[in-house]
Order: structure tokens, then C-alpha cells, then sequence
């Protein structure tokens, strides 16, 4: 009796945790993958590094699927490296900062990237987080990123020509044809 009511307490127990969960942690939409994607690449343009694409397609998920800087020699390269690692995770947030838990979770890589570079730059986490925020909030960075996402999710996939135009498009000095030439040659490449 009494061990079929422990059961019963571990079961419902349990289920309360997955509730909890539930309840506090929605999934990633295509929205949060785009928006965290698109941060990544254009903080990767802005520094200087060529993106080699942006990806929100489900069996790319969100590790990696933009990664071109490959590493850092001076604390200048260092702190962008971090910012590049860390603008995803910032930007999900920014854009629904109910979803921090998610989102967490879905950076788990790019905090463990972020952590060398850190350690180099004697910041913790949290210090990083704030600077990748300063730079995701700066309202060049945010327009390219929303402009950049938007393709995203109509494309699901940009190449690293497409985000560098839609970057300079966001800046006003390129236009749509831009991009469309930009495409075409692609294709024509292709
Ligand atoms: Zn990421």
C-alpha cells in the first residue's frame, strides 16, 4: 500500500517537472532559429570574415550552421570572436525574452566556443553576454540582422554572398537588384 503510494507521489511528481517545463520552455520556432542564425552572420560580415552560409533547415538545427571565424590573435579579434558566438543567443532574447531558457539551451555551443576566447579576455559569461548585447542592439546591427532573418525564413538557407549583400542593403547602400544580380550569378555559377 505504502510503496504503491510512493509510486504514485514519484509519478505525479514527475509529470509536475515535465509540466513545469513545458510551461516555462517553448520550443525554438523558425523565427528564433532565423533571428539567431542571421546574428551570427552578419556579426561575422561586420567583422570582417566571409560567412560561408546561414541555415535554419531542421537537420542543420541551430549548431553551427554559421561559422566562418575560425579564431582570434589579439583582443580585439577575441572580443569579436564573442560577440560572433554569443549574438544568437542575445538576439533570440531581445526578441522574446520569455524564451531565455530555450534559448540557452539552443547557444550551449556557442558558449562553450566563447569560453576561450573569455578566458583570454579575463571576462566572464555574463561580461560577454552584455558586450555581444551592446553590439546586437546598435540599430545598423539589428536592421541588417532583421533583414537577414526575414530572407531566412523565406530561403531557409543564404550563402555567404546573399547575407554580405542583404547586409549592405540594410545599410543603404545596395539595392534589391543587387541581390537579384547577386542570385542570378549564383545560379548561373551553379
Ligand atoms: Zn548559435
Amino acid at each position: 500500500m505504502l510503496e504503491k503510494k510512493m509510486r504514485l507521489f514519484e509519478q505525479t511528481q514527475v509529470s509536475i517537472k515535465n509540466l513545469t517545463r513545458e510551461i516555462v520552455m517553448r520550443p525554438q520556432t523558425d523565427t528564433d532559429k532565423a533571428y539567431h542564425e542571421a546574428a551570427h552572420a552578419v556579426a561575422d560580415t561586420r567583422f570582417g570574415c566571409h560567412p560561408v552560409k546561414a541555415s535554419i533547415k531542421p537537420s542543420e538545427g541551430t549548431l553551427g550552421s554559421v561559422s566562418s571565424l575560425d579564431g582570434w590573435d589579439d583582443s580585439e579579434t577575441a572580443r569579436n570572436y564573442v560577440i560572433s558566438c554569443l549574438a544568437g543567443y542575445v538576439t533570440e532574447i531581445r526578441l522574446d525574452s520569455s524564451n531565455e531558457q530555450a534559448a540557452r539551451l539552443g547557444a550551449s555551443r556557442d558558449f562553450e566556443m566563447a569560453s576561450k576566447p573569455l578566458e583570454q579576455l579575463n571576462m566572464d559569461l555574463q561580461s560577454g553576454i552584455a558586450i555581444a548585447k551592446e553590439w546586437v542592439n546598435r540599430s545598423e546591427n539589428w536592421k541588417a540582422i532583421e533583414l537577414v532573418a526575414q530572407e531566412l525564413l523565406i530561403h531557409e538557407e543564404l550563402v555567404g554572398d546573399e547575407i554580405e549583400t542583404l547586409v549592405v542593403i540594410a545599410d543603404g547602400e545596395a539595392t534589391r537588384e543587387t541581390l537579384a544580380s547577386v542570385r542570378l550569378i549564383q545560379r548561373l555559377n551553379r
